[in-house]
């Protein structure tokens, strides 16, 4: 469902993506793994729009529509998450404002009816239920004075409700405590299903141990350096990242 083939991206002249070859079957997920500045949270970036990252050649395609043709808005109503490492706060703006405009602005790209309010309250009431989030912490701005779990579990939440085709965590297991690991694995893990594909970036195997991948790729240097099934991640957590970075290099 999403194939990507010789991306190149550059931030500022600098070329981080150095030809990056990778495919995702619908259904699937798979994980990224490697090392610190190998260029995984530029793949995302740019994938998602992020202005800054300036692909240089190479394609994306999703469901037969190339990304990089469209912009990020169009990115999103095609159904592209992106889950931040270090997600935002949005003084002004409440949770649930926030996620109702998002999920608005999607059906409206797709032609579709705004959600009514009725509907909208209980479709968040059962996808914040599920996350164990109160639904009071909707009503707050945005992330504002969050904990760092409750943050992750909040993009979680906005996940669950935009139910994207494609789903990019980035490090999202990054300072959470095994107990906001389990849940924001849980909540994704209930979003697996044959029309979505995930890519899970991450620097260490603990999250592969709650969110199970099809499939593992290296990211070293800007490329994909090595591939393979959840062993690999399990290789990596006993030797480290040397061995690619060698290969890399
Ligand atoms: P990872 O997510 O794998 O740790 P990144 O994609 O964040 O790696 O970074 C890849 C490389 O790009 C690093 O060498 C980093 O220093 C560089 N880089 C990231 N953001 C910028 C930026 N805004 N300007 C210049 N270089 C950047
Ligand atoms: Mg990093
Ligand atoms: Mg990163």
């Amino acid at each position: 469902m999403l194939t990507i083939t010789n991306l190149h991206v550059r931030i500022a002249e600098t070329e981080i993506i150095k030809g990056l070859t990778l495919s995702v079957p619908a259904g699937e997920v798979h994980a990224i793994m490697g090392p610190n500045g190998a260029g995984k949270s530029t793949l995302s970036y740019s994938l998602a729009g992020r202005p800054g990252y300036e692909v240089t050649g190479g394609s994306a395609v999703l469901d037969g529509d190339n990304l990089f043709e469209l912009t990020p808005n169009e990115r999103a109503a095609k159904g592209v998450f992106l889950s931040f490492q270090y997600p935002i706060e949005i003084p002004g703006v409440p949770g649930l404002t926030f996620i109702r405009t998002a999920l608005n602005a999607q059906r409206k790209a797709r032609g579709e009816d705004e959600i009514t309010a009725p509907a909208f309250l209980k479709l968040a009431r059962e996808k914040a239920q599920a996350l164990k989030i109160d639904f009071e912490m909707l009503k707050r701005p945005l992330n504002v004075g969050f904990s760092g779990g409750e943050k992750k579990r909040m993009e979680i939440f906005q996940m669950a409700m935009l139910s994207p085709r494609l789903l990019i965590l980035d490090e999202t297991d990054s300072g959470l405590d095994i107990d906001a690991l389990r849940i924001v694995a849980e909540g994704v893990n209930a979003m697996r299903g044959p029309d979505r594909s995930m890519l899970v970036i991450t620097h260490y195997q603990r999250l592969l141990d709650y969110i199970k991948p099809d499939r593992v790729h290296v990211l070293s240097a800007g490329r994909i350096v090595a591939s393979g099934g959840p062993e690999l991640a399990h290789e990596l957590e006993r030797e480290g990242y040397d061995k690619y970075v060698r290969e890399a290099a």
